[in-house]
């Protein structure tokens, strides 16, 4: 018995000398920490992390190790997506869906979509908001049972009674019931509570909140007020609890400043943000996360017949094209930004296109990239291992063909992407 153990030893030491390192040769890598583009990097990959970044074109060290020529490119970390909804995507059927689907045909649609998301060099996501399939998607991608971004997920949103992620809204009087916080509905401090340590038991990673009307719920405000002051509290103060963070969908202003005060950590959309509120934002290091392209993208398809319900079509078109602007206006005054998009309101994988609204409304870049690694690492507390190509940093890591400080819409075509050391795409 003892040679057999001397023997796997043997083999186990041996196999760990020889783990084959991956060595990526970066033509240029952008630098997020130091907001600089450097040239001619080695980045040496073990396992699913990055062992080392070395000046120059460093060879492999031994013959077991592979070598991946990305010469002609630019190098930078995966991206992160603040703002997703995996679970589905907008279609002229997806209001009926509804109706038809059950959760499997979710699930196995969610496959696409989160492959689509990671081919598109986004290695981490936030979903805020589906049924709860999305809790097991990010299981099923964090076992690698799926190729997908990492996720991190709200489970499915709260709301109040008619609010604007009230299940049952449109719905005739047969079918709506009156869902509980169970359901994520939430109408008293009680509610509030419980609706939290539900998402909690669900195995959600944070806690979202829809605290005004919205554009495509099948309800008449788009930007009312929806929680009272002790609500939104109650939330956050359990939220605290459990170590959640709280994401609040806000179009209105009188909800959006009732949400900051109260201590929510991102403020999705902000369309309708007076000065004061982007005051109060900076006051309590709030984040905007400004989903500009999925005001474009809406105001588009309102103009498409019987696309949308007819309650939606004029919220959409009143909301879908302020945003840019307001976010123009946010991000001049000093307010913290953090990339998003609201991926699933349009198609999964174009995600990148925020990149170019950001920097036409008047955000160099450099920071439109930090805002998209080193800014959601810090909010997601994963700040000492995802948003920089750095030692003992995750090796999610993309390319693309031109350097985006000069060309931002070289990202929305990107050529290579790893994910915690496994290539995903190589183009
Ligand atoms: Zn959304």
């Amino acid at each position: 018995m003892p040679k057999l153990i001397t023997l796997l030893l043997a083999i186990f030491v041996t196999s760990n000398i020889m783990a084959q390192d991956i060595y990526i040769h970066a033509g240029k890598l952008v630098d997020t920490k130091n907001a600089k583009v450097l040239n001619a990097q080695t980045i040496i990959v073990s396992g699913n992390r990055i062992k080392s970044v070395e000046q120059g074109f460093v060879d492999p060290a031994s013959a077991d190790d592979k070598l991946i020529d990305l010469k002609e490119k630019t190098v930078l970390p995966g991206l992160t997506d603040m703002h997703v909804h995996l679970e589905n995507e907008t279609n002229p059927s997806k209001y009926l869906q509804r109706f038809t689907n059950d959760p499997a045909d979710d699930a196995f649609n969610s496959i696409g979509f989160a492959e689509k998301t990671l081919g598109a060099g986004f290695t981490t996501v936030r979903d805020l908001g589906g049924t709860g399939v999305n809790i097991a998607l990010r299981d099923a991608i964090a076992k690698g049972k799926v190729n997908g971004p990492r996720i991190f997920t709200a489970g499915k949103s709260l709301a109040t009674t008619g609010g604007h992620a009230d299940p049952t809204n449109g719905m005739n009087r047969a079918l709506t019931g009156d869902p509980g916080p169970k359901e994520g509905v939430v109408n008293s401090v009680e509610d509030a509570r419980k609706a939290v340590r539900q998402r909690y038991k669900n195995g959600a990673d944070l806690i979202k909140i829809t605290a005004t009307g919205g554009v495509l719920s099948v309800a008449k405000s788009s930007s009312n007020p929806q929680f009272f002051d002790e609500e939104i509290e109650e939330i956050v103060k359990t939220a605290n609890d459990y170590g959640f963070h709280v994401a609040a969908h806000a179009h209105g202003d009188e909800g959006m400043q009732r949400a900051v005060k109260a201590g929510v950590k991102t403020i999705e959309h902000g369309t309708l943000m007076s000065e004061k509120t982007m005051d109060l934002m900076k006051e309590y290091n709030a984040y905007l996360v400004p989903t500009i392209t999925a005001g474009k993208e809406v105001t588009e398809k309102a103009e498409i017949e019987n696309y949308y319900p007819e309650l939606v079509v004029p919220k959409a078109k009143e909301i879908g094209p302020k945003i840019q602007n307001t976010f123009s206006k946010a991000y001049k005054r000093g307010v913290p930004i953090a990339f998003g998009t609201d991926a699933g309101v349009f198609e999964h994988g174009k995600n990148a296109k925020e990149f170019g609204y950001m920097v036409e409304a008047g955000m160099p870049e450099m920071e439109a990239i930090q805002v998209a690694t080193i800014i959601p690492a810090k909010i997601l507390k994963m700040e000492n291992e995802s948003g920089q190509i750095a030692k003992g940093f995750l090796a999610d890591i993309i390319a693309v063909d031109e350097d985006p400080t000069v060309n931002i819409k070289t990202l929305e075509d990107v050529k290579f992407v790893m994910k915690e050391g496994i290539v995903f795409k190589n183009q």
